[in-house]
């Protein structure tokens, strides 16, 4: 007969309110050190180091991914494996203003806490905490979905930080793409009607894109950058290239935006006279597939630890998560926790400070609870993740 769970959560909440200086020294040292995509080794050598230290069985550069890794506890017998994702890299030239350093540790927090809480777990089953490199831009978890890493997990949940707690939040689907415009140089002063102007023809393509937009569903964002743009204002360039997020609520319109944006494209080559190659990144980011019952019991979790769900004001869209692709797989949540007050945008300099914040460490000690609980009750209930599974497969609220 498995104990009670109640008293079992207990003892995982004043565990974390133990951990929760180390847990924000371990957070403000991620915070301190950003790394990007794929080259997280300070914070991957850190997060497995605190996991072991605490009672978790370590795997380090799991799923071929050398800042990837797995830690187990485990149960008392065969059983279901719910796993707590974390997120740990950076954004270029604005550090962790996406806050990937509470994620990191509230994901820590939470197996930390159950390890040195309950020691082997008095469930069968099991609980990995599985450190996903490279969110911002990678799409580290569908490496590691490819990899195997998720084979055998029966649910997933990480948290991610915001202006504002809310356990279930739409997330977006991407497809990735580059335009390149061919031209020929030319002595832009002495020769200009010799040459073939590339940079016309990316200006055309964001031109015809800000035109295009109005006829978009409101969901869509479609949004870009000039990587290259020309070598010097006296050569007429010949060669330049753009790369844009195509993004909707669901997949089959990002293909709809990637025809209509190739015709852009198309048409910007058209009328400078220039060759087009358009490409498209063959990892798709998915939008979120809900859970509600995963998610009907984070939010009770929250309430046992009386940090509120707060309504959506309605002030900002949606973005988009590899978690996203995780969650069309097997049953997934990604809710929101406050991190900064309301309406700071994320991946701004001012929500990279608020990730280092008094508000960010209530977060991250809510998020590690919340999580922590979230995943024992999993485990305790087999009702309750047969309930999440049948979410899962009758796309319940997708
Ligand atoms: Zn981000
Ligand atoms: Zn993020």
């Amino acid at each position: 007969m498995s104990p009670a769970v109640e008293p079992l959560k207990l003892k995982v909440v004043e565990t974390v309110d133990r951990l929760a200086d180390e847990l924000e020294g371990l957070s403000h040292r991620i915070h301190d050190t950003p790394e990007l995509a794929f080259k997280e080794e300070r914070a991957h050598a850190w997060l497995t180091e605190f996991l072991e230290t605490h009672g978790a069985r370590v795997e380090r550069g799991v799923g071929g991914l050398p800042t990837a890794f797995r830690a187990t506890i485990d149960g008392e017998d065969a059983g279901p494996t719910i796993a707590i994702m974390a997120e740990y890299d950076a954004l270029p030239g604005i550090g962790h203003a996406c806050g990937h350093n509470v994620i990191a540790t509230a994901g820590v927090g939470a197996g930390a806490a159950i390890a040195v809480a309950l020691g082997r777990l008095p469930y069968a089953g099991r609980i990995q905490v599985i450190g996903t490199p490279a969110e911002e831009g990678g799409a580290g978890k569908v490496k590691l979905m490819d990899a195997g890493v998720f084979e055998g997990v029966d649910a997933a949940m990480m948290i991610h930080g915001r202006c504002g707690t809310q356990v279930w939040r739409p997330a977006l689907g991407i497809v990735k793409v580059k335009a390149e415009f061919f031209g020929r140089a030319a002595h832009a002063s002495s020769w200009p009607w010799r040459g073939v102007n590339a940079l016309n023809a990316v200006i055309g393509l964001f031109n015809a894109l800000d035109a295009m937009r109005q006829q978009l569903r409101p969901d869509a964002r479609v949004h870009g950058i000039i990587t290259k743009g020309g070598e010097q204002a006296n050569i007429i360039p010949e060669y330049t290239s753009a790369e844009f997020y195509l993004r909707s609520i669901s997949v089959e319109y990002c293909w709809e935006l990637l025809r209509r944006f190739t015709a852009a494209a198309e048409g910007a080559a058209a009328a400078t006279g220039c060759r087009v190659s358009v490409t498209h990144d063959p990892t798709v980011h998915e939008p979120l597939r809900a859970n509600p019952t995963m998610s009907g019991l984070f939010a009770r979790n929250l309430e046992i630890i009386d940090f509120p769900e707060d309504p959506d004001d309605g002030q900002a869209g949606y973005g988009s998560t590899d978690c996203g692709n995780v969650s069309q797989r097997l049953p997934t949540i990604h809710p929101y926790i406050r991190i900064s007050p309301d309406g700071v945008p994320g991946h701004s300099r001012e929500f990279a400070e608020w990730a280092r914040s008094p508000l960010a460490r209530a977060g991250l000690v809510a998020g590690a609870k919340a999580l922590a609980l979230t995943a024992v009750d999993l485990l305790a209930s087999p009702e309750a993740l047969a309930n999440a599974r049948r979410d899962f497969e009758s796309g319940a609220g997708a």
